[in-house]
């Protein structure tokens, strides 16, 4: 592989001029850094369909409730840059908070309105409205022809979908399978966190989905139920929720339900919050 360091720039006008030298079409992956095989894996999704390659990497504050854990947050620059080398992307942006919030707060923002309150939203207040403001102002800053987010984060991938069609902005959203470790984890900065024995614990979220996934033929109650069973036994984990939902909408599907659906499912080990999910086809 013809590998060699990205740009990398942290003022406007930098990026400005780096991201007019760009021949199109451009990819952008957004990123909180920390980086690992998912975004790796977003990256190259991304090098193969545009002539560029763009990387943001910015941990934002507006996404992050009282309590949560912004402060820990791992910020990992230079192992990053190494992966984005690798990878070959051509241009890495990494915005100080001044930057992006020149006045220390937001006061105009973006509003996930309904979907932005349900499971992920109901247990992290604003958490997407913070999301979608950043994500906007960094796709008016990288300008897009397609961006690439990960399915892994499903109501997030959802809400920017919903975002871009809404406000007619002009970028393609491109979904990008979850990527796991070999024992099933989906791959998460948030891993780091974890000792030893919390990520033997972790591992009661991905075999519950496939728990779930094994019994789709017998119908919406016996997904939930399975899935609801791996997870009681497993005395480590502190769930947050286990929905089984439309893809669409977000909403929970009835026991008579038939067709796509999502089995999501977050919740805490130990200190660490974790989400997955599993994208399922309910009924015959
Ligand atoms: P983050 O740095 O956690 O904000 O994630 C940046 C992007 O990478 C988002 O679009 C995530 O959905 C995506 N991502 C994170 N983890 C994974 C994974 N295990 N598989 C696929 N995409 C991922």
């Amino acid at each position: 592989m013809n590998e060699r360091t990205p740009h990398v720039v942290a003022a406007l006008d930098d990026l400005t001029a780096a991201r007019d030298a760009l021949p199109g079409p451009v990819g952008v992956v957004m990123t909180m850094g920390a980086l690992h095989e998912g975004h790796a894996t977003l990256v190259r999704q991304a090098r193969k369909e545009n002539a560029s390659v763009v990387v943001t990497i910015f941990v934002n504050p507006l996404q992050f409730g009282d309590g949560e854990d912004l402060d820990n947050y791992p910020r990992t620059l230079d192992a990053d840059l190494a992966i984005l080398a690798r990878e070959g992307a051509d241009l890495v942006f990494t915005p100080s908070e001044k930057l992006l919030y020149p006045d220390g707060d937001a006061l105009i923002r973006v509003s996930a309105g309904t979907l932005g309150s349900t499971l992920e939203g109901a247990h992290r207040p604003g958490h997407f409205d913070g999301m979608l403001t950043v994500v906007n102002k960094l796709m008016n800053l990288t300008r897009p022809d397609v961006a690439y987010y990960g399915q892994k984060d499903a109501q997030q991938l959802l809400l920017i979908k919903r975002m871009v069609a809404d406000l007619n902005m002009a970028t393609t959203v491109t979904a990008v399978p979850t990527v796991r470790d070999d024992d099933g984890l989906a791959l998460s900065s948030r891993n780091t966190y974890l000792s030893a024995d919390e990520r033997r614990t972790a591992l009661c979220l991905s075999r519950a989905l496939r728990a779930g996934e094994s019994v789709v033929t017998q119908g919406a109650d016996a997904v939930r139920e399975a899935a609801h069973k791996i997870l009681a036994a497993e005395p480590g984990f502190r769930p947050d929720y286990l929905a089984l939902v439309s893809p669409n909408t977000f909403e929970h599907v009835p026991s008579e339900y038939q067709g796509e659906a999502l089995l999501a499912i977050a919740g805490h080990v130990g200190t660490t919050r974790l989400i997955d999910n599993m994208p399922l086809t309910v009924g015959a």
